[in-house]
């Protein structure tokens, strides 16, 4: 997995792709950007081309995709989620993308699933500053730059 640069994380969200399946490109032609392409055997999202619009984490079916956004001292990710969405202002655990354990994030957006998409979303935010959590935001980008 390759995470988009920090400059690029700060002007917006990006596409982030784990991809266990590399048979199934469905999130390829699900792209209306096509931002999505075949990096070493494996889908990437191309960070210059990518818009955030989250179209490729509903519809993937494992559930591989997420979105990443970097604020000055947080993060915000954006996730496929199944079962009954959270309220705002829950708190959710979510992975860090470059790995460790689950960190609290709020919940500050919720999506259903549409009819053709594989999960409904769910967007969180681990706040910055003054909360210990503010060091896991940076966690999230400590690994796998380019
Ligand atoms: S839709 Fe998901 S499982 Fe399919 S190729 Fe894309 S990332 Fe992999
Ligand atoms: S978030 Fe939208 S623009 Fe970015 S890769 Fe996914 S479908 Fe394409």
């Amino acid at each position: 997995m390759i995470l988009p640069s920090k400059e690029r994380l700060l002007r917006g969200r990006a596409a982030v792709i784990a991809c266990p399946r590399e048979e199934c490109r469905i999130c390829l032609s699900a792209c209306g950007f096509t931002a999505i392409r075949i990096e070493s055997g494996r889908p990437y999202s191309d960070p210059d081309k990518c818009v955030g619009c989250g179209g490729c984490a509903a519809i993937c079916p494992e559930g591989a995709i997420r979105l990443l956004r970097l604020t000055n001292g947080g993060a915000e990710i954006t996730f496929p989620y199944e079962g009954e969405l959270p309220e705002l202002g829950d708190t959710v655990t979510v992975a860090p993308a470059a790995g460790g354990g689950p960190v609290p994030a709020r919940v500050v957006w919720a999506a259903p699933k549409r009819p053709n998409a594989a999960f409904a979303l769910v967007r969180a935010v681990i706040p910055e500053t003054d909360d210990p959590a503010s060091a896991e935001a940076q966690r999230f980008f400590q690994e796998g730059e380019h």
